[in-house]
């Protein structure tokens, strides 16, 4: 190193001085003083690192103290950020699945911030159950004598199937051993329940008889799945669940139902395939029905068992149900979810899952000729933007091969050699994220689930700074 570059070195402030400093002292201010030395320090670090390396100027005070505000920020940002979810997967797992109602956000920041009834019955004074509140409305829903909730349908699942089957046989198709993601695949949530897996039929044709013949006196529970995120078609066959109901019945052994995403309402007054409801599981003959919280339901993470009242409480008086509880914000959020559903005419209006779903297309492709003019000026003549029909989906297991048809934009680079994944990667550096979806060379923005119009284009037109590609 030649004694100039020395010189620079030396002439770099301490930390001390820099928190003396107005730059240093109002970070010391916001972030606290030992977080502002660190932020320095990781500053004057990166400064002597590129002195050391050639850098001919020494960078000012103001240059090191911005350096560190960044550093701090960045920090601050929360891990768990808002984004725009244009992917036209609606209930997208990645993304947290269902978007709460306001209802919802309502009663579950009240439940944050006071204290509630929570297991304290405000009529007699005594100590109360901590489900009750939603679990009268699940019944009323269901049409079922009883119901528990848990963290989620895996634990719903596991916890019914150890209930029902530990040290004894469950029978299942083989057509119905799914494998969701996550590492929920049926045969292991089987074997973790003590239960043991005896498959019958066939990939594709399972047979009333084949179930008839696989059961014994070491039968603990006959177990349907709804086979979430695939069909098979062609020459294929299943029982019904009528069928299977009676069959249980005769045997003298439950029927239990893993509908997975689990409607309550009939989706085909919004314009899409119905989806088996809860209700006419219960209504088929099912002794146990289990089903997410935050797929279809459009509530919060939770696992929902409903179904006989002798069940339910052999259920609750399980040890493991302890263990898979949930808390008072989720409670008290689908409590409010569930309300909702008593006025099923504006309930589109007021939960996200299901205006998402209902959105009318013709609103969905004005919406993309509106903002197409001004996503093109943003991203300058380096990208084609055109609005297009596209295709959205449920997601999270429902209808997973029916399409609805959306409207969106895509955008195509000019020119190739990586644009599309800078483009991509520009979008998920916004202040708000935007998460589309690359097809045929171009990326998708489907507008489906974009609400917030003013607010995305305050948001996108912040490319302009950071966009390696754009003007
Ligand atoms: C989604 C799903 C589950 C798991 O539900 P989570 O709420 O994600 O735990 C279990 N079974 C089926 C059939 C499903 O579709």
């Amino acid at each position: 190193m030649d004694e100039a570059s020395r010189a620079r070195l030396r002439a770099l402030p301490s930390v001390d001085a820099l928190l003396t400093r107005p730059a240093g002292a109002a970070l010391g201010e916001r972030f606290g003083r030992p977080a502002a030395a660190a932020a320095l320090r990781a500053a004057l670090e990166e400064a002597r690192a590129a002195l050391r390396s050639g850098e001919p100027l020494t960078p000012t005070e103001a240059q090191i103290g911005a350096r560190a505000l960044a550093r701090l920020e960045a920090r601050e940002r929360p891990g768990l950020r808002a984004v725009y979810n244009l992917t036209g997967v609606i209930l997208h797992t990645n993304l947290g699945r269902a978007q709460l109602a306001e209802a919802a956000v309502e009663a579950a920041v009240e439940a944050m911030r006071e204290a509630v009834a929570l297991e304290f019955d405000l009529e007699t004074g005594r100590r109360g159950e901590r489900e009750d509140h939603a679990r009268a409305l699940l019944r009323e829903l269901a049409g079922a004598q009883g119901a528990t909730i848990v963290n989620n349908n895996a634990a719903a699942v596991l916890l019914a199937l150890n209930t029902l089957a530990d040290g004894r046989e469950a029978i299942v198709s083989r057509g119905e051993l799914i494998e969701i993601g996550g590492a929920f695949r049926m045969p292991d949530i089987m074997a973790r329940a003590g239960a043991r897996l005896v498959e019958v039929g066939t990939t594709n044709r399972t047979h009333l008889r084949d179930y008839r013949a696989a059961l014994s006196e070491r039968t603990g529970v006959i177990l349907k799945v709804h086979p979430s995120n695939y069909r098979v078609e062609g020459f294929v066959a299943e029982a019904g669940a009528r069928e299977l109901a009676e069959l249980a019945r005769e045997a003298g052994v439950p029927l239990m139902n893993d509908l997975g995403s689990g409607a309550l309402i009939d989706l085909s007054r919004y314009g899409v395939r119905k989806e088996p409801t809860v209700r006419e599981a219960v209504e088929a003959g099912a002794d146990i029905i289990a089903f997410s919280g935050d797929k279809l339901l459009g509530g919060p993470q939770a696992g929902v068992l409903v179904g006989r009242r002798d069940l339910i409480e052999k259920i609750e008086r399980n040890p493991m149900k302890r263990a898979m509880r949930v808390d008072k914000i989720r409670l008290a959020a689908l409590a409010a979810t569930l309300r909702l559903y008593a006025d099923p005419d504006r309930l589109a209006l007021r939960l996200p899952a299901l205006r998402f779903i209902a959105r009318p297309l013709q609103e969905i492709a004005a919406l993309a000729r509106r903002i197409e003019p001004a996503l093109a000026a943003t991203l300058g003549p380096a990208f084609l933007v055109e609005a297009v029909a596209c295709r959205s989906e449920i997601g999270s297991g429902a209808l997973p091969l029916d399409a609805i048809a959306s409207a969106g934009l895509a955008i195509r680079p000019r020119e190739g050699g990586g644009a599309l994944d800078r483009l991509s990667a520009a979008l998920r550096g916004l202040p708000r994220p935007v998460i589309g979806r690359i097809e045929d060379g171009a990326l998708i923005l489907d507008l489906r689930c974009l609400e917030d119009e003013e607010g995305f284009l305050a948001n996108f037109a912040r490319l302009r700074e950071s966009a390696p590609d754009a003007p």
